[in-house]
C-alpha cells in the first residue's frame, strides 16, 4: 500500500490532498507518512524477530523529532555520528542502552557526552579513537562499552560516495587490522570489548555484498574466541536501497533471510541499522512551478526548491521520481526541472518526462524521505523548509520554516565595523 497515491486526479498522502497541506504550509516543504514510516518499521522488525535483535534507526537518514520519536515509541533503538544526533535521539525518548555510536570523527567532546549519556557501544573506527574513547573514560570514572568497526573489504557496488566498505574508503579498520585492534583494546582499563561492526555503504540492491561482509566478520569472530574475546554483538550496520526508479532491492524480509542463513545459530544480538529502507518512500518534497523557459535546445522547469533543499541529485545525480500533484491531460514534455540557485548543478531532474505545468502547479519529488531535510543548508540565504507528518486526516507541521531573523542567529558584527 502506497500512502502517496493519486484520488481523482490529485495526489494524496493518506487521507490528505498533498495540494491542501502546500496551501496552508507554503511550499517547498517535506512531507512524511505515518503510515508508511511505521509500516517499513515493522517489515524490517518483524523479518528479524525470531533472532535477538535490536534496529537501530540510523539517525542521519532523518533526524526529525517526530520521526525519531515515532521510531522509539515503536521500541526501536538509534545509530547515530555524532554529538548532535545523541542531544536528538535523547530528545526523542531513546533509551541510551539502544543507541549506537558510529563514524570516523568523533570528538573529545562528543566522545565525553556519550559516556556520560551511557550508550550501548561506540563503534570504534581506528586504533587512535580506541585509545582517546579509553582516556577519556579514564578521566570520566567510566567504562566504555566498544565494539570494533571493520572494513571486509567487499565492493557494495552503490554510487562511490555511498561505497563504505573497500580499503580505499576511510571507514572502519582493515580485517588484519581489526584482531590487532581487538588486542589492544583488551589491555586497556576502561574499555569494555561488546561487540563487531561493519557498514559497507547504501543504497545497495543485491544481497551478496551484505553476505560477503558477514563472512568477514564471522571469520574474526573465530579468531576473537581463540584469543578468549568474547563478544555479544554483531552490528550489520545498514544500506539496504529502495526503489527510486527502476531498481529491484531485496525485500527486508528476503535481507533478514539471507542473513540469518549465513549468521547460523549463534548467541550473539544483532544490531541492524537501517535507514534509508525505513524513511525513503515514506518522503516526498513538494515544489512549486515559479517559472518555466525554453532555450531552443531545452526545456527548463524553475521551481521553488533547489540543490540547498535537496541535495542527492546534485552530489550523487541520484533519481528522485517527478509526479504533478494534480494531474492533468495535457500530455508530457521532456524538461530539466531546476532550482532557484546559482549553480548549474542546482536541478532536481534532468531530461525528465513529465507532465506539462504552468506557473503555480505543484510538483512532488517523490523518495526524498532519506538524506532530503537532514542534508539541507541555508546557501544563498534560503530558509530551511518545514517538514510536515501526515496521519490519516491530519497533518503536523513538525519543523516550522525558518524566517528571516533565523539566517542571522548568532553572528555577530566586530564593533571596528
Ligand atoms: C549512514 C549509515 C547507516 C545507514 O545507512 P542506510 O543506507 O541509510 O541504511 C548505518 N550505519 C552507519 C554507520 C552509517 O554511517
Amino acid at each position: 500500500m502506497n500512502h502517496f497515491a493519486f484520488r481523482d486526479n490529485e495526489l494524496y498522502c493518506e487521507e490528505v490532498p498533498v495540494q491542501k497541506i502546500a496551501e496552508q504550509v507554503g511550499t517547498p516543504l517535506y512531507i512524511y507518512s505515518h503510515a508508511t514510516l511505521k509500516r517499513h518499521f515493522h517489515a524490517f522488525a518483524d523479518a528479524f524477530k525470531d533472532v535477538d535483535n535490536l534496529i537501530c534507526f540510523s539517525a542521519k537518514a532523518n533526524t526529525n523529532l517526530a520521526v525519531l520519536k515515532l521510531f522509539s515509541n515503536l521500541g526501536g533503538g538509534l545509530d547515530i555520528v555524532s554529538g548532535g544526533e545523541l542531544y536528538r535521539g535523547l530528545k526523542a525518548g531513546f533509551s541510551p542502552e539502544k543507541i549506537v555510536y558510529s563514524g570516523v570523527g568523533k570528538r573529545i567532546d562528543e566522545i565525553d557526552y556519550a559516556l556520560e549519556t551511557g550508550i550501548l557501544m561506540f563503534n570504534i573506527e581506528s586504533l587512535e579513537e580506541l585509545d582517546s574513547i579509553n582516556k577519556r573514560a579514564g578521566v570520566l570514572k567510566k567504562r566504555a562499552n566498544v565494539s570494533i568497526r571493520v572494513n571486509p573489504d567487499v565492493d557494495a557496488r552503490t554510487h562511490p560516495y555511498i561505497s563504505t566498505g573497500m580499503k580505499k574508503n576511510k571507514f572502519g579498520i582493515n580485517t588484519e587490522f581489526a584482531i590487532k585492534g581487538y588486542k589492544a583494546a583488551m589491555g586497556l582499563k576502561n574499555v569494555k570489548i561488546v561487540g563487531i561492526d561493519c557498514h559497507i555503504g547504501s543504497q545497495i540492491t543485491e544481497i551478496k555484498p551484505f553476505e560477503d561482509a558477514l563472512k568477514s566478520l564471522k571469520l574474526l569472530i573465530k579468531d576473537l574466541e581463540a584469543y578468549g574475546i568474547n563478544i555479544k554483538y554483531l552490528d550489520m550496520g545498514g544500506g539496504l536501497g529502495i526503489t527510486y526508479n527502476d531498481e529491484v532491492p531485496p525485500q527486508p524480509a528476503e535481507y533478514a533471510r539471507a542473513i540469518k542463513k549465513s549468521l547460523g545459530r549463534t548467541k550473539l544480538k544483532l544490531i541492524l541499522e537501517p535507514g534509508r529502507v525505513i524513511v525513503g518512500n515514506a518522503g516526498a518534497l513538494v515544489t512549486k512551478v515559479l517559472y518555466r523557459k525554453s532555450t531552443g535546445v531545452k526545456e527548463f522547469i524553475i521551481v521553488d526548491a533547489g540543490m540547498n533543499d535537496l541535495v542527492r541529485p546534485t552530489l550523487y545525480k541520484a533519481f528522485h521520481a517527478i509526479k504533478p500533484v494534480v494531474l492533468s491531460e495535457e500530455g508530457e514534455i521532456v524538461a530539466d526541472i531546476v532550482g532557484p540557485i546559482c549553480e548549474s548543478g542546482d536541478f532536481l531532474a534532468l531530461d525528465r518526462y513529465v507532465q506539462r505545468v504552468h506557473q503555480g502547479d505543484l510538483i512532488a519529488v517523490m523518495s526524498a524521505g532519506a538524506y532530503g531535510f537532514v542534508m539541507s543548508s541555508n546557501y544563498c540565504s534560503r530558509l530551511k523548509i518545514p517538514e510536515v507528518m501526515v496521519k490519516e486526516n491530519k497533518f503536523h507541521v513538525t519543523r516550522k520554516r525558518q524566517k528571516y531573523e533565523d539566517l542571522t542567529k548568532g553572528e555577530k558584527i566586530p564593533p571596528y565595523l
